[in-house]
């Protein structure tokens, strides 16, 4: 009987950051195997990614806290890739090799970013001891669920973009917290749900004002120890969530790679950085040089299985052939926490406790899929 060799691993693939896109990564290599002579390292701080979609759902009491959950570690082994624990905090891709924040340094040949973006709360409203960014989403989940009972009973969100308005439902219908909290939506100049069709606008903006939220159309900031939006005070106020949108890590810009003017790493259709070839980048750190395509989950899945491909082929030395090119609309469920949720999709609109039960369906059937290649039965 002959016993095969160990694959001599001549060339490295370093995954910095285990996001959405990353783990589709992961599920191809478990399927087909990571390409001969290939070493592939998962980089991440945490060993499990906390799926945002779900966080509202566990906040109005739907989900368990850690429902959301998948655990990277065990997709890293079961593809055959190693697992390391760490953040990046510097990328040098013309000399290949990232530091992490142990201080440790990671060479590759290749690289693929997917570390998502950074809050940037403080940054837009100024530092407050109440302030708590929802990225990273982990860290947010932790902050929350150390909270002392009874839950802020006056919160306000910073923030009109989807994840904010989640959020502002959520609080209001906090599960456990008696009397309802108060809550104020804060949503910049932008106005509600920027991008989303009026439609949805105003079944939104309706939805918020049944349920007793304040809306505010304006800049949240604090100004002199209290939240304002605009000119108007909100204080008393528990807690301020700030759900602002990411802003790109410092590192990337550093690093010399091809920036957007905001600083996310700027990537072809193909996912590959513009500048470094044998760089490529999905999802909220990331920008499409050829046109404008919004930070979210949708797309960050949605690129995954193309970074994968590509990814498979420059390890193989094919053509780097896929592209993402994101259909017209994405679907969002907006959940309103009250057994209910909003469907988006371009112009149209619908609600009901049938579009909850939708995104419950697809929002569990997402995690339940890597919790079963991560441990198959
Ligand atoms: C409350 C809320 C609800 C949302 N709901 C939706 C929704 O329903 N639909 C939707 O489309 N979008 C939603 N979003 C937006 C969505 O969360 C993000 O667009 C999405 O998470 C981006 O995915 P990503 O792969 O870029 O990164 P992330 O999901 O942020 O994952 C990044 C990973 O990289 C790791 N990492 C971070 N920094 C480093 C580093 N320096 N080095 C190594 N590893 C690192 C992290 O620990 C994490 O594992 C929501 C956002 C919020 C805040």
């Amino acid at each position: 009987m002959t016993s095969a060799k160990p694959a001599a691993h001549s060339r490295t693939l370093l995954l910095v950051g285990g996001g959405h896109a990353h783990v589709a990564v992961l599920a191809d290599w478990i399927r087909r195997g990571v390409p001969e002579g290939v070493r592939g390292v998962l980089l991440t701080p945490k060993r499990h990614l906390r799926y945002s979609g779900m966080v509202p759902g566990w906040l109005a009491g739907q989900h368990g806290r850690d429902e959301g959950l998948v655990d990277l570690a065990g997709l890293a082994v079961r593809a055959g890739a190693e697992w390391v624990q760490g953040r990046c905090t510097a990328l040098d891709p013309a000399g290949r090799s990232v530091i992490t924040d142990s201080g440790r340094t990671f060479t590759f040949d290749w690289a693929s970013l997917d570390t998502g973006g950074v809050g940037q709360g403080a940054a837009l409203l100024g530092d407050d001891p109440r302030l708590i960014d929802v990225r990273p989403i982990d860290a947010f989940a932790a902050r929350i669920a150390a909270m002392p009972a009874p839950a802020p009973a006056r919160v306000v969100v910073a923030g009109g973009g989807a994840g904010g308005v989640e959020l502002a439902f959520a609080l209001r219908n906090r599960a456990g917290a008696e009397p309802r909290p108060e809550v104020a939506l804060v949503t910049g100049e932008g106005g509600l749900l920027p991008g989303f069709a009026e439609a949805v606008r105003s079944r939104v903006a309706t939805t918020l004002i049944r349920q007793g939220i304040a809306l505010h159309c304006a800049e949240a900031r604090f100004a002199h120890g209290r939240i304002m939006a605009g000119e108007t005070s909100l204080e008393p106020a528990e807690l301020v969530i700030a759900a602002t949108g990411s802003a790109a890590p410092a590192w990337v810009r550093a690093s010399g790679l091809a920036v957007s003017a905001q600083g996310f790493a700027l990537v072809d259709a193909q996912q590959r950085s513009v500048s470094h070839p044998h760089i490529f980048a999905a999802g909220d750190v990331a920008a499409r040089a050829d046109r404008t395509l919004a930070h979210s989950g949708v797309h960050a899945v949605k690129a995954g299985p193309v970074l994968a491909a590509n990814l498979r082929s420059v390890l193989t030395g094919a053509p780097v052939r896929a592209a993402y090119h994101p259909r017209r609309h994405s679907l969002y469920l907006v959940n309103t926490g009250d057994g209910s949720a909003i469907a988006s999709y371009g112009p149209w609109v619908a609600d009901g406790a049938w579009v909850l039960a939708l995104k419950h369906r697809i929002d569990k059937g997402w995690i339940a899929t890597y919790a079963a290649l991560a441990h198959p039965a």
